[in-house]
C-alpha cells in the first residue's frame, strides 16, 4: 500500500490533482449488485482534470505494472470478495453533455452529442432523441458503448458516429463508428486496453414531448419488470438467436425462478436477472450463476453466456 501511495502522490502532484482517493474501499459501493471486496485504491478524479490525469496515471502504472481497472457505474459487474489490486480508475467525475456540428456525418439539421463518458445514462437521455431507448437503464456513457448496452430493440452502436478514446499509447485518439466493429453486445474496446473519454451521437431530431414519452414508457416498464427491486446487475446471461427463445423464457420454463445460493437468488419473477437479497457475496453469485448454465445445459444441451463480468 505504501508503494501505491508513493506512486499517486507522484503522479498527482504532476498533474495537480483535483478529486476524491480512498484506500482500501468497498466495492460493494461501487457496484448495483452491493458486493465486492476492497480495491486498494479508488480513484476519482474531477472532471477539470480528468483527461491529462488519466493519461499521465495510465501511463505510469504500465511502467511500473500496476494493474488499473476503469469503473463506470458497475452496473454490470460482479467485483470478487477479496477486492481488486492496483487502481480503480472511477470514470464518474467526468461528465458532461456537448452539442458538436460539422464532425463525421452530422447533417447542418441538428447538432450531434458528444457526452463524456463518466456521465450518467439517464442524465444523458433527457432530450436526446437518439438515446431515449435507454432511459431507465443504470450506466455510464462510457460502459454502455463498451458493452454496446442493447435495449428494446436497438443497441448504443445503431446511434454512434465516433468515440474519442486514450489509446494504449495514452494519446486523444478518434475512433470513428464503423458496423463490422461492433455486434450483438460487443464493441471493439472490449478487445483493447483503452480508456473511452467521449462518444458522439448522432442527431435524432423529435419533438421533445415525444421523446419524453418514449423515456417514461421505458422507466415505467422497467419498474414494472421489478428492475429496481433488489440489487442486480440487470440480465445475467446474453441472449442467443440459436436458442429460439429468450434466456429468461428458457429458465423460467425450466422451473429455475427463485433458485438461490446463499443470497444470491434467481429474481422469482424473471429468470435471466439474479438478486442479491441482502447478504449475497460475489462468490453466491458466481456459484448460482454456474448452476445455471450446469441445469440449463444438461437439460437442453445447450450452453448459456453471461453477460455480467466478473472481475
Ligand atoms: C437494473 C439493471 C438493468 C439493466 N438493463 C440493461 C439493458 O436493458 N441492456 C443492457 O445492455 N444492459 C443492462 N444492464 C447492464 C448495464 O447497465 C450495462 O452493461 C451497462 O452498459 C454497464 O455500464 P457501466 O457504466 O455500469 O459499466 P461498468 O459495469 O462499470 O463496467 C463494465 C465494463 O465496461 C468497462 N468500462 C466502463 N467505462 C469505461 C470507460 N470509460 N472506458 C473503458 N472501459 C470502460 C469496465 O472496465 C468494465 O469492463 C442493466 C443493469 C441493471 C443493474
Amino acid at each position: 500500500m505504501t508503494r501505491l501511495r508513493e506512486f499517486l502522490k507522484k503522479i498527482n502532484t504532476k498533474v495537480g490533482f483535483s478529486g476524491l482517493i480512498r484506500y482500501d474501499e468497498p466495492m460493494a459501493l461501487h457496484t448495483t449488485f452491493r458486493v465486492g471486496g476492497p480495491a486498494d485504491v479508488w480513484v476519482q478524479a474531477d472532471a477539470a482534470v480528468f483527461p491529462d490525469y488519466a493519461a499521465a496515471l495510465l501511463r505510469a502504472a504500465s511502467a511500473e505494472a500496476i494493474p488499473v481497472f476503469i469503473l463506470g457505474h458497475g452496473a454490470n459487474l460482479v467485483v470478487s470478495d477479496t477486492g481488486l489490486r492496483g487502481i480503480v480508475l472511477d470514470t464518474g467525475g467526468w461528465a458532461g453533455v456537448e452539442k458538436v456540428s460539422g464532425t463525421n456525418a452530422v447533417s447542418d439539421i441538428a447538432p450531434a452529442l458528444r457526452i463524456r463518458s463518466g456521465t450518467e445514462v439517464d442524465a444523458a437521455v433527457e432530450g436526446a432523441g437518439a438515446l431515449a431507448f435507454l432511459a431507465g437503464m443504470p450506466a455510464s456513457i462510457g460502459g454502455a458503448v463498451y458493452m454496446n448496452a442493447r435495449c428494446y430493440g436497438r443497441s448504443v452502436s445503431d446511434t454512434l458516429i465516433e468515440v474519442e478514446i486514450l489509446d494504449e499509447a495514452f494519446q486523444r485518439t478518434i475512433v470513428p463508428f464503423r458496423p463490422e466493429d461492433y455486434g450483438y453486445k460487443k464493441s471493439p474496446f472490449q478487445n483493447r486496453a483503452v480508456l473511452i473519454l467521449s462518444a458522439t451521437f448522432r442527431p435524432e431530431p423529435r419533438p421533445p414531448a415525444e421523446i419524453w414519452l418514449e423515456i417514461e414508457a421505458h422507466r415505467q416498464d422497467r419498474e414494472r419488470k421489478g428492475h429496481y427491486r433488489f440489487p442486480s446487475a440487470g440480465s445475467v446471461f446474453k441472449n442467443n438467436r440459436a436458442f429460439g427463445k429468450p434466456t429468461g423464457q428458457i429458465i423460467d420454463e425450466l422451473g429455475l425462478r427463485g433458485l438461490s445460493f446463499g443470497g444470491a437468488e434467481v429474481a422469482p419473477w424473471h429468470g435471466n436477472i439474479i438478486i442479491n437479497t441482502g447478504t449475497a457475496t460475489a462468490a453466491d453469485i458466481r456459484a448460482l450463476v454456474e448452476e445455471l448454465i450446469s441445469r440449463v445445459h444438461a437439460a437442453l444441451g445447450i450452453t448459456l453466456e453471461p453477460e455480467i463480468l466478473f472481475v
